[in-house]
């Protein structure tokens, strides 16, 4: 069964203008000519167009075959002479003699005959130069090269010739014309490499591609293989480059199957597309054409051209391979066999062409019968050693030399630019439409607003003029009544007008007549009137008397009425007071007899009382008497103090600390020793206390105060005294400076140069500063400035005990202690230091302590912050230093200070410059008191700074 397409054999040579090959197959050849078969159908919906005369060339159209002897390899010549050589060529007659032995000798025409002496250049031009014009021209073609291995099919046709170029085979120098003949920018160039071996189609490009399905169009018949690699060419470095991966790839591939190159076929592709304008040949197209594209429609011209170099056409036992042997063998005779069976059957003009049955066969099915120009170069080689296969090589291209191709050029719309153009008219007419659809749309809607608008004032002016119509008729209607009634009017009017006429005449005449009897009447009339008018005063007079009588009498018509209603109430309420008196009688009656017993019993005490009166006046008598003696006692008693303080002056010390009181309020603090050692003395001098109390009670506040002024020193000396044991006692503190106490004890303290004064007042101060009220008056009228001032003038250490006391005394008050630190309170009391004096030093420690408990309480309320008071004057310094060198009661003061200093956080730098950590760590094991021990541990169990210190 004929499988139709390429290799249908070629019938009717004059309608396919395909004519019988030149000589009609050669005198003394054995080929003989045969009529090509019938045309295949032409593939739709490209274009088939006649082949151009090549050159006028008849057998233009016949598949050209020339044969190339090899030159003697060294095997040849190892193996014999010139003699053993078996071909004889002789090119000008195109011939080639085969001797099969020296009597036996055949002689075949080619199209061209290449001795071992052609260059690839030649065999270039000869072979596959026409074939690559054609394929630029927009034909298909085929160049092929048959042989025995090892003859130089590779040669020929492969040879890469990358240094040499005149080593360039058929390949290279195909793309090389290919790629200077075409345009780069309407053109392109591209190549598959494949390799069939063992009827598998593998990709010598992409080497991983195996088993390459052939694909054949029914339709047009076109072959192709769409696994394939395709790989578009832009110049010959490339070409090269591709190449040289094809044959390393062939190698490689044949390495692993253990095979040699010699079987199997590389097969070359080159994808050729050029463009074409129809416009440009218009004239050589047929009338069908013009119906199929349209004038101007871009074309391409697709063509196609396959470089076969073919396996070994030896048998196998020749070629000397082992392994695969029967499976090779069966498959490469296969494909080859398949392809002389082919050519047989075309050039025999057979019915049936067995494409079908090998893949080589049926990629060839262009090349042989088909649309393709093709070309075949058999090689051969000299050696007489290898006849059988030089005379079956030289058969196959016989036989080939019959075949005869009906070339065709296709050319197709290139719908890619057309499809691009289209979609760009489309595009354009499609916004095109949009716009004037857009345009329609606005229109329109301008239109029905118009119109709308149009409808509605339409409207408008219909109702109002319906409404004008309306009121024009009213109006109508109106006036058509008024003038109705008008007419009316004016009728009435005429005739009352003359019916006025009428009576006008008559009056007329009645006025004449009148007139005469006025004239009389005038006279009459007016004496009337004067009596109507007299009259008239009269009875307005009689009627305004009425009136008054009426009011009058209504009025007492109202009265009488209150009245009889008063009489009534009266007489109820005198019958309830006859009532009521009569009770009021009997009550009166029983009073009066009670007072009575009680005046009686009150006269019996009035005289009771009498009696008693006379008893006490007795006694007030006796109680004067005493009261006189008592005045000289205490007369008496002041000149004994007199005598006493004089006489005591040497122990004054003593006695100021019990007569000023102040030390009482030191919490017990410093004054036991000194108890014990003047008891006598002090017992004396409470005693004197009383007395003086007493003394002050009759002389008077006022006076003793008024003393303190004396020019008299000793006046004054005692004065001072006086007020100093009066501040001792509680009661008298704050008496004495609302009666001007204060502000006489600190002027005294200013102006004074005494010591006496001086230490006395002090005591007087600091007994005043012992009461809380009195403690900021002391401050606001400058005390403590005065204290420091005179702390700083006497080494007295009794002045200095007195001084530092009242100030110690004024530390317990945290409202003062900024002021106290301001007027050099602070300073002063560290200042008395320098006594060295036990008493001062007490005084001193009780005062830190009093100020540093109060700060620490104030800052743990949160009322005041910062570092304290009394770091700034030293005292922080001082009390390190000193704290073990003092009796234990001052010792005890300085570590309860140090203690509560402790516990503000702000005074930790400065307590761990001082070295207090040391001093704390001390206290916290050594004080006797328990709560300081408790103080020191606390401070330094809740500050870091003092633990991080310790360690
Ligand atoms: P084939 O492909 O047919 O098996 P090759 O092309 O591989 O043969 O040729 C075999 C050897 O002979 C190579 O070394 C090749 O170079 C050499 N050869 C073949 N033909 C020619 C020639 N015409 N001129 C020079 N050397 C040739
Ligand atoms: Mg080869």
């Amino acid at each position: 069964m004929a499988t139709g397409g390429g290799w249908a054999p070629a019938r009717s040579v004059e309608r396919h203008g395909a004519p019988p090959p030149r000589g009609g197959g050669g005198g003394g050849t054995r080929s003989k000519s045969v009529a090509p078969g019938p045309r295949r159908p032409s593939p739709s919906p490209a274009r088939s167009r006649p082949a151009p005369d090549n050159g006028g060339s008849s057998d233009s159209c016949r598949v050209r075959v020339s044969v190339r002897l090899r030159p003697k390899n060294s095997e040849d010549l190892a193996h014999g002479s010139d003699f053993d050589s078996c071909v004889e060529l002789q090119p000008e007659s195109k011939r080639l003699k085969l001797k099969k032995n020296n009597w036996s000798c055949e002689s075949y025409k080619f199209d061209e005959v290449f001795s071992e002496n052609a260059s690839q250049k030649r065999v270039y031009e000869v072979v596959a130069k026409p074939v690559v014009e054609s394929v630029l021209e927009g034909y298909n073609g085929t160049v092929m090269a048959y042989g025995q291995t090892g003859t130089g099919k590779t040669y020929t046709v492969g040879q890469l010739g990358k240094d040499d170029p005149s080593e360039r085979g058929i390949m290279v120098r195909a793309l090389e014309h290919i790629l200077s003949s075409m345009s780069f920018e309407t053109d392109r160039v591209a190549i598959s490499y494949l390799q069939l071996y063992l009827e598998s189609v593998q990709d010598l490009l992409a080497p991983e591609k195996t088993n390459i399905p052939i694909v054949e169009d029914a339709k047009t018949g076109d072959v192709s293989l769409p696994g394939a690699a395709v790989v578009e060419i832009k110049d010959l470095e490339h070409v090269f480059h591709l190449l040289q991966i094809g044959e390393a790839n062939r190698h490689a591939a044949n390495t692993k199957m253990n095979t040699e190159s010699s079987r199997s076929h590389a097969i070359l592709i080159i994808h050729l597309q050029r463009s074409s304008r129809i416009k440009e040949e218009n004239s050589s197209l047929s009338n069908d054409t013009h119906n199929i594209f349209p004038d101007d429609l871009p074309l391409v011209l697709k063509s196609k051209l396959l470089i076969v170099d073919l396996a070994g056409s030896e048998r196998i036992d020749k070629s000397g391979s082992e392994g695969h042997m029967i499976e090779e063998a069966k498959f490469i005779n296969l494909s080859l066999t398949s392809l002389g069976k082919c050519i047989n059957a075309l050039a025999e003009n057979s019915p049936h062409i067995p494409t079908r049955d090998s893949k080589l066969t049926r990629i060839l099915r262009d090349s042989f019968g088909g649309t393709s120009r093709t070309s075949l170069v058999v090689t051969i080689g000299p050696s007489s050693r290898h006849y059988s296969e030089t005379s079956s090589t030289i058969m196959f291209g016989q036989r080939a030399m019959k075949v005869v191709n009906t070339i065709k050029l296709k050319e197709e719309a290139d719908y890619e630019i057309l499809y691009k153009k289209m979609e760009r008219e489309v595009d354009q007419l499609t916004s095109e439409m949009e716009r004037q659809q857009k345009l329609i749309k606005s229109e329109k809607m301008q239109l029905d607003k118009k119109f709308k608008e149009s409808e509605r004032s339409f409207h408008d002016l219909r109702m109002t003029s319906n409404i004008r119509i309306e009121n024009l008729e009213k109006e109508k209607c109106q006036l058509e009544s008024t003038v109705k009634t008008l007419m009316r009017d004016l009728e009435e009017e005429k005739g009352q007008k003359n019916l006025l006429s009428e009576q006008i005449a008559e009056l007329e005449k009645l006025l004449n007549k009148n007139k005469q009897q006025q004239l009389e009447n005038l006279s009459r009339t007016k004496i009337l009137t004067d009596t109507t008018k007299e009259h008239e005063k009269e009875m307005e007079e009689l009627l305004r008397q009425l009136q008054e009588e009426r009011h009058c009498s209504s009025s007492l018509k109202d009265r009488m009425s209150v009245l009889q209603q008063e009489l009534c109430d009266a007489q109820s309420s005198a019958q309830l007071q006859e009532s009521m008196a009569r009770e009021l009688e009997k009550k009166l009656t029983k009073v009066t007899e009670e007072l009575t017993s009680q005046v009686q019993s009150l006269k019996e005490k009035i005289s009771g009382l009498i009696s008693e009166k006379e008893v006490i006046y007795e006694e007030l008598k006796s109680t004067q008497e005493k009261v006189q003696q008592e005045m000289w006692q205490r007369q008496g008693l002041e000149d004994q103090i007199r005598r006493l303080e004089r006489s005591t002056s040497d122990n004054y010390a003593e006695e100021s600390k019990t007569s000023y009181g102040m030390v009482r309020s030191g919490s017990g603090l410093g004054n036991a020793a000194f108890v014990s050692k003047s008891g006598k003395i002090r017992e004396a001098l409470s005693g004197q206390r009383g007395t003086i109390s007493k003394i002050f009670e009759e002389v008077g506040l006022p006076n003793v105060l008024a003393l303190l002024k004396s020019e008299d020193l000793d006046v004054q000396i005692h004065a001072v005294k006086v007020v100093a044991n009066l501040a001792a006692e509680d009661i008298n503190q704050e008496r004495i400076v609302e009666e001007g106490g204060l502000d006489a004890l600190l002027s005294v303290l200013e102006t004074s140069e005494n010591t006496t004064i001086h230490r006395v007042t002090a005591g007087a101060v600091a007994n005043l500063a012992m009461n809380g009220s009195n403690q900021g008056v002391i401050m606001n009228k400058g005390g403590a400035r005065l204290l420091a001032n005179v702390s700083s003038k006497t080494e007295d250490p009794q002045t200095l005990r007195m001084v530092a006391g009242a100030i110690a005394n004024l530390c317990g008050n945290e409202k003062l202690h900024l002021m106290l630190k301001q007027d050099g309170g602070i300073k002063a009391l560290l200042g008395m230091v320098r006594s060295g004096h036990a008493d001062v030093i007490a005084q001193i420690a009780r005062g830190i302590a009093n100020f540093a408990k109060c700060e620490s309480r104030v800052i743990s309320q949160g009322h005041r912050k910062g570092r304290s008071l009394l770091i700034e004057d030293g005292v922080l310094t001082w009390m390190v230093a000193n704290s073990t060198r003092f009796s234990a009661s001052t010792r005890r003061h300085i570590e309860l200070a140090f203690c509560h200093l402790a516990q503000n956080e702000d005074n930790t730098c400065d307590i761990i410059a001082s070295g207090g950590i040391k001093e704390l760590l001390r206290i916290s094991r050594e004080s006797p008191r328990d709560d300081t021990r408790n103080l020191a541990k606390k401070a330094l169990d809740s500050n870091p700074a003092f633990l991080r210190e310790i360690q």
